[in-house]
């Protein structure tokens, strides 16, 4: 059985779609390629399992539609597995019904967070043999491969047409039973790991490659957070220190310099302990460094930030999201406005550079709140707190708590699904869409203050530094473009 991965090439003047290990669904003016590491860790167990396996990630491959097409129809897989994200999914059902005109005897699984939410929607939509729900995308496949070449019975999460037509399910998935343990290390080559090594601006150094210990995150409540559908923080998931330092060892042995760790918050603790202690003792710290995602009030000791900074991490993302207490409490998301500082204080002091988040359009923030966010992230960077940021117009996206919040409260601008690509406002709000993109342009501009410029220049010591700022440069240049007020149409 011939099963493939892919990504199909999705035309659209906003940019190259970015699906993949991307909780918030964006479109990039400068071509980014994220490495889907669930979808990687299907291709290697269903490999492991007997099956031809097809990495078919045209997006990163650049190519056309009709090179693409031409090359899937000559392959003619068995099985194929396409994920999905809100505003993608009305091209995907296009594509999916080409597909099954010309390979009918193709069965067609679709996945991701926003089919998780609305499954029986793709299969009235479009011919989709599959919809698989829930982010545990490597042990379902599997089991759906089992399913259809050995009559295995499908396990809990899965959506399809019965015998006589009806939309039907497996039942409810269940991802406590799937032990990360049990995976094998991805097999790279497979998945084509250098597709994405490069045109990646949070790497400093490269080749660089992702991992992911975890699903997703032990916290696992924001409301607005799409891989919370799949991954609520009450069922979080480690594998073991272990096996997460076998996969850096792997990267190492292929010459990868940086390693992003994707889990939506880096474990902490216990496993935090053993794996830095297990990077230093094994020397990897010298020879890979490392970024994460974590939490403000993550990490409470300075003693930790300077075990991870002898342990190779170096970038680390911070959620702030708002600097108004009524949001992030409205979001769940757990944080005091007074923590913020503190929280990125403690970290910058342990040698680490940290990289905040931040959003705009909260449906009831006014433009004094949104203007407070910009003011904070200012400060902070004067302050020398924060190396970058990252600004984005917040979206509801169908199975969040918001976006109930917002379909209660009659606060949808629009419900076509094209439109939650976080370029406009979908929510209504004090804002236009014209302030919301405006502000968020404001934000990236706030890390150009002098003494800011005048830190990053004299920080520098290596070529690589200067790659970096220089990339750096592009990349805010690139933000910079994709919140203007020109934005192209969807043009497939
Ligand atoms: S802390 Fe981050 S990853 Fe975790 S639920 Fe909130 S937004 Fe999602």
């Amino acid at each position: 059985m011939k099963i493939s991965i892919s990504y199909p090439p999705l035309v659209s003047k906003k940019g190259v779609a970015c699906l993949g290990q991307n909780r918030q669904f964006q479109w990039f003016n400068i071509p980014t390629y994220i490495y889907p590491v669930i979808p990687a860790y299907a291709a290697t167990l269903l490999e492991k399992n007997g099956y031809e396996v097809m990495w078919d990630d045209a997006i990163a491959e650049e190519l056309s539609y009709a090179d693409w097409k031409k090359r899937i129809l000559d392959e003619k897989p068995d099985l194929i597995a396409i994920e999905t994200k809100t505003p993608t999914v009305k091209m995907h059902w296009k594509i999916i019904d080409e597909l099954k005109a010309e390979l009918p005897q193709a069965k067609i699984v679709i996945m991701g967070d926003h089919v998780t939410a609305r499954p029986e929607e793709t299969l009235e939509n479009s011919k989709a043999d599959f919809v698989l729900t829930g982010g545990d995308f490597d042990f379902m496949l599997l089991n759906l491969a089992n399913h259809l070449s050995k009559s295995d019975p499908l396990e809990g999460g899965f959506h399809f047409r019965d015998a006589n037509g009806a939309i039907a399910d497996s039942g409810s998935s269940d991802i406590s039973k799937h032990d990360l343990d049990t995976l094998p290390l991805i097999d790279r080559d497979l998945t084509k790991w250098k597709l994405y090594a490069y045109k990646n601006g949070n790497f400093k150094y490269t080749p660089g490659a992702y991992m992911m210990s975890a699903r997703d995150c032990w916290w696992g409540r924001c409301t607005f957070c799409a891989w919370t559908i799949f991954f609520p923080g009450k069922k979080f998931r480690t594998m073991s220190a272990e096996k997460a330092l076998a996969e850096v060892e792997n990267l190492i042995s292929l010459g990868v310099k940086e390693i992003m760790e994707d889990s939506g918050s880096l474990p902490v603790g216990k496993w935090l302990e053993e794996f830095c202690q297990g990077m230093i003792e094994k020397g990897f710290n010298k020879k890979v460094t490392i970024s994460c995602n974590m939490r403000i009030t993550g990490i409470k000791r300075l003693e930790t930030w300077k075990l991870m900074k002898k342990a190779g991490f170096r970038f680390i993302l911070f959620g702030l999201e708002s600097a108004n207490q009524e949001t992030l409490d409205r979001i769940d998301k757990h944080l005091r406005v007074e923590e913020i500082e503190p929280g990125l204080r403690l970290c910058k002091a342990g040698g680490l550079e940290p990289h905040i988040t931040t959003m705009i359009g909260y449906p009831w923030e006014t433009k004094e709140m949104a203007e407070k966010t910009i003011s904070l992230a200012k400060s902070l960077f004067k302050k020398g707190y924060v190396d970058t940021l990252q600004g984005t117009i917040v979206i509801p996206y169908p199975g969040t708590p918001l976006y109930r919040y917002c379909d209660e409260k009659d606060l949808l601008l629009t419900r076509d699904y094209e439109n939650f690509d976080q370029r406009e406002m979908v929510m209504k709000s004090p804002l236009s869409s014209g302030d919301a993109k405006g502000l968020v342009q404001d934000l990236y501009k706030a890390f150009a203050s002098p003494q800011f410029i005048m830190r990053k220049l004299i920080s520098i010591r290596s070529l690589d530094d200067v790659k970096f700022i220089a990339k750096a440069g592009h990349k805010w240049i690139g933000k910079i473009m994709d919140y203007s007020q020109k934005d192209g149409k969807d043009c497939q």
